[in-house]
């Protein structure tokens, strides 16, 4: 992906579409890769809501049309299918790296490929943003999380393909920065829920809030008292647009400093869709974090980003659309 074309700047302030671009700002063109998926077909929304242009591409491994369906008939929207290990060429002035299988199912379904889908991407000119992920600190031996934190990853694991492979990308993404010059942007991204997850990808809000919509029990593995800390996606998306906005590289952890056992997140599931839903507890996973909470104090400061909506209230915010699509899934089933 090389750079847009500085010498032909768009005119701002033209409006072809519902909102224009604020008066003084060029209107940029930017690759959202995995914009099909959960997080990127928000920030998509959030970056043609502004008035920018938006290429998604996606090969859909997870991702869904349906998610971006709205932009569709958009000029400032394209819908490209394509595998990003593969090369392609197209002149734009950012890159919001999303593209990889991001469930542990997904990752763990073709781990060689998961690490490639990492290691293979490259980038030219662009400033490019790299979505990694709090799972480079692997199960930590120091809580909070700081990003001055290296990280205990087990280096051979079943969650080293997605570990390591961000861990890699990590490495790569300062080694163009620091070898080629090129702009780019780090940011560590803490369990994040909301609208248009996955309904089955085995992650613990879309499994618990999926499993009490059908009036199935909620499967906590292990003890349930590891704990982790959600962060709905509206919060993500305006920390990945700040980053990218930002004059800082990172890396910068995005997460919600709330902390729950996946017991207390049981519990809020409960409170929200069905106060009659059970538990049941399953065999943990090999490796599992035992806890994991950000420190965003750097983000706080040099991005003044910090999320805003608490568990208690982006939980619901699901819940509407987990109901609609489980009831066309059982509908789709009838006929
Ligand atoms: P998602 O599975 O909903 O989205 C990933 C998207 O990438 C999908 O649309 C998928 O089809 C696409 N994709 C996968 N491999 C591809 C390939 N080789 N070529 C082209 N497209 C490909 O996941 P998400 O939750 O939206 O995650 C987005 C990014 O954020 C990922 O990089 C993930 O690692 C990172 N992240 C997410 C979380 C979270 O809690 N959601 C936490 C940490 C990091
Ligand atoms: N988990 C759980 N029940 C589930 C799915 C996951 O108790 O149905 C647990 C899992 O063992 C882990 C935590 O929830 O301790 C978060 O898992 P998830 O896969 O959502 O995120 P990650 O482990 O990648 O942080």
């Amino acid at each position: 992906i090389a750079s847009h074309n500085q010498q032909f700047p768009k005119p701002f302030g033209v409006r072809t579409g519902r909102v224009p671009v604020g008066i003084g700002r060029r209107r940029l063109r930017i690759v959202v890769t995995g914009g099909s998926g959960f997080v990127g077909s928000h920030l998509v929304d959030k970056l043609i809501d502004r008035g920018d242009e938006v290429i998604v591409i996606d090969n859909f491994f997870t991702g869904r049309k349906d998610n971006l369906v709205h932009h569709f008939g958009n000029p400032r929207f394209e819908l490209i299918r394509h595998d990003v290990v593969e090369p392609i060429l197209l002149e734009v002035d950012q890159i919001y790296h999303l593209a990889c299988p991001a469930s542990p199912v997904h990752y763990k379904y073709n781990p060689v490929k998961t690490i490639i889908s990492f290691t293979r991407s490259k980038f030219f000119g662009a400033k490019f943003l790299l979505t990694s992920t709090s799972e480079v600190y692997g199960d930590p031996l120091e809580h909070p999380q700081k990003e001055t934190y290296w990280g205990n990853v087990n280096p051979i694991g079943e969650r080293s393909c997605y570990d390591e492979g961000k861990r890699t990308a990590e490495t790569l993404t300062m080694d163009y920065h620091r070898g080629a010059g090129v702009e780019v942007r780090i940011a560590r991204i803490f369990n994040t829920y909301g609208p248009r997850m996955c309904l089955d990808d085995g992650r613990v809000v879309s499994n618990f809030v999926a499993q009490a919509i059908r009036k199935q029990p909620m499967t906590v593995y292990g003890d349930g008292k590891q704990t982790r800390s959600f962060q709905y996606v509206s919060d993500l998306v305006d920390g990945l647009v700040a980053l990218m906005e930002s004059e800082h590289v990172g890396p910068f952890n995005l997460g919600n400093p709330g902390e729950f056992t996946m017991l207390e997140l049981a519990e809020v599931v409960k409170e929200t869709i069905d106060s009659s839903a059970t538990i049941e507890f399953r065999p943990n996973t090999a490796d599992d974090p035992h806890m994991r909470k950000p420190d965003i104090s750097k983000a706080k400061e040099l991005l003044n980003w910090e999320p805003k909506v608490p568990l208690r209230e982006g939980l619901p915010r699901m819940v509407s659309d987990f109901r609609n699509r489980i009831l066309n899934e059982d509908e789709g089933k009838g006929h």
